[in-house]
């Protein structure tokens, strides 16, 4: 756990902030070029944080341009592994000595409490950037079991020039999640920042500078979605990485469609099941459990666990424990180290949430319900039955959906009945019945008696409409950002030996 600072001390770090507002590229803060700028806002007051450059198509095709040159030169994408991977430390240790003014920005810009900036996003994201920069100079290719006349080899490439297009909801962490891999393959990258969230990355765009990455191989375009879809469709781009909504990623497969069929990895949405059978031993550290996935974040959290699907028998016993753990949950100002229930992203988004209040309101609701001010909604708990509104769609907001079951097989069926496959959890003391639950449950991950998304060495991804084309995290994120090419040798004295 990081020290922290008072709330007093936490917004006098704030007010003293220098805050980025240009797009990067080729190594150098740049304005759009059309000179347009567009707001930046914190979700805690409404306020305007600043102005952050409003690119457009011109800015990505620059972009993309500088990229393609650092990629086709080698500056970057030919260095030794132990080269990339000593500029990649270097960026992580910069960023954990600039780590509490990562941690300011990223509550300013955001709304997320700072005591998770402090002690998961900024610590995470720097821990992310140092297990890919450490494991690159470690991955061998590998030789086919040919003939002894022949030698073939299986080796990976980078695959060239990548879009990164990030949601709000982790901004720096997500940018971690895709540039260490990307970056460690020997990638050139242009990144989009969502446009709530561009503050951060652009602070790591200057301090990845200041570690030695070459110009050219990190360019961050700021802006919404015109942006997001320009570099979607540009036709030098060699595949975009993205994470979002559902809605946009299929936008995305569209755009490749349409242009060059530049590969896509999409990390979508989830409706992620946490269920709880009778027999479910500790209740207090289950409550404890669906708490934190339910509400972690604001409930902002692409693997939260927003279906409830519990048991008739513990059900009663297990919402008084969730109502205990709720106590301690405080809403309030971000910047106050003492609150875990920051801003939700926008007001927009705010307005969102309260629609799904409302239709609570016509439910059981069982904790909670109400607003607390503009931008913060306490965390809520209601008991709807499964198909209903509250059940199905992703709401993205403290809202947790109770949905009581009579059995396990109930509770399986339950779970899996969404269009969604991102995340799932199974609380049960019998063993046997926990596997066999966690097999059959269609989620990329699946915890056992706890809640949680694995750590850097597990890969992260969807089935279903929560996403496809490559997992985040772990060794197996730069199969993303790498081809395979195999390179055929004949060792035979004759040209014509036939392969057997
Ligand atoms: P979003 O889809 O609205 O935006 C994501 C990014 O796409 C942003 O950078 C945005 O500017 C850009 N974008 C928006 N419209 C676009 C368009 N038409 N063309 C191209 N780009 C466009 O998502 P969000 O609201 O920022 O994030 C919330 C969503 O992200 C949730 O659904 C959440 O579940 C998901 N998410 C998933 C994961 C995961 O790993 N699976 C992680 C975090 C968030």
């Amino acid at each position: 756990m990081t020290d922290l600072l008072t709330h007093e001390e936490y917004r006098a770090v704030a007010a003293a902030l220098d805050l980025p507002q240009n797009a990067w590229i080729d190594g150098s803060s740049r304005p759009a070029r059309s000179g347009k700028t567009f707001e930046t806002n914190n979700p805690a007051t409404g306020a305007v944080l600043g102005t952050v450059a409003a690119c457009d198509a011109t800015d990505v095709d620059l972009a993309v341009t500088k990229a393609r040159a650092a990629f086709e030169d080698g500056r970057w994408s030919r260095l030794h592994p132990g080269a990339r991977k000593e500029v990649l430390v270097r960026l992580a240790n910069l960023m954990d000595r600039n780590a509490r003014e990562l941690a300011v920005m990223e509550s300013l810009d955001s709304g997320k409490t700072i005591y998770d900036c402090e002690n998961v996003d900024i610590p995470e994201s720097i821990h992310v950037l140092k297990w890919h920069g450490e494991l690159i100079d470690k991955i061998y290719d590998q030789v086919s079991p040919a003939s002894t006349d022949h030698i073939a080899m299986i080796l990976r490439e980078p695959v060239g020039v990548v879009g990164l297009v990030l949601p709000w909801n982790f901004p720096l962490l997500m940018l971690a999640w895709k540039i260490g891999p990307a970056l460690a393959a020997g990638c050139s990258v242009v990144v989009k920042p969502a446009a709530e969230t561009s503050l951060t990355a652009l602070r790591l765009a200057e301090l990845a500078a200041d570690a030695g990455l070459p110009r050219g191989v990190l360019n961050i375009v700021t802006g919404g979605g015109d942006v997001g879809e320009a570099l979607g469709r540009h036709a030098d781009v060699d595949m975009v990485s993205f994470t979002g909504s559902t809605v946009t990623g299929r936008k995305f497969l569209h755009y490749s469609a349409d242009s060059n069929l530049k590969e896509i990895v999409l990390e979508l949405g989830g409706k992620n099941p946490c269920i709880v059978l009778d027999d479910a031993e500790d209740l207090d550290a289950v409550a404890a459990h669906v708490v934190n996935g339910a509400f972690w974040n604001m409930g902002q959290n692409c693997s939260a666990a927003s279906r409830l699907i519990v048991q008739h028998g513990v059900k009663d016993r297990l919402l008084a424990k969730v109502a205990e753990h709720l106590r301690e949950w405080v809403v309030g100002d971000p910047l106050n180290p003492e609150v875990r229930v920051g801003a939700l992203i926008s007001r927009a988004h705010f307005t969102k949430v309260l629609g799904y209040l409302k239709v609570a309101a016509k439910e059981t609701v069982v904790i909670g319900g109400k607003v607390v001010a503009e931008g913060f909604i306490e965390p809520t708990v209601v008991e709807a039955s499964h198909g209903s509104t509250l059940a199905s769609e992703e709401i993205f907001g403290p809202i947790l959906t109770v949905i009581p079951v009579g059995s396990f097989e109930e509770a399986i069926a339950v779970a899996n009945d969404t269009t969604y496959g991102l995340a799932a959890s199974i609380f049960t003391a019998n063993g046997k019945r926990a596997l066999r639950g966690a097999r059959m449950l269609r989620a990329g991950t699946v915890t056992v008696n706890s809640f949680g998304e694995g750590d850097i060495t597990t890969p992260f991804g969807g089935y279903k409409q929560s996403g496809f084309g490559g997992r985040d995290n772990a060794i197996h994120a730069h199969d993303q950002y790498t081809q395979l090419k195999t390179i055929w040798v004949d060792l035979s004295d004759t040209a014509d030996t036939a392969i057997e």
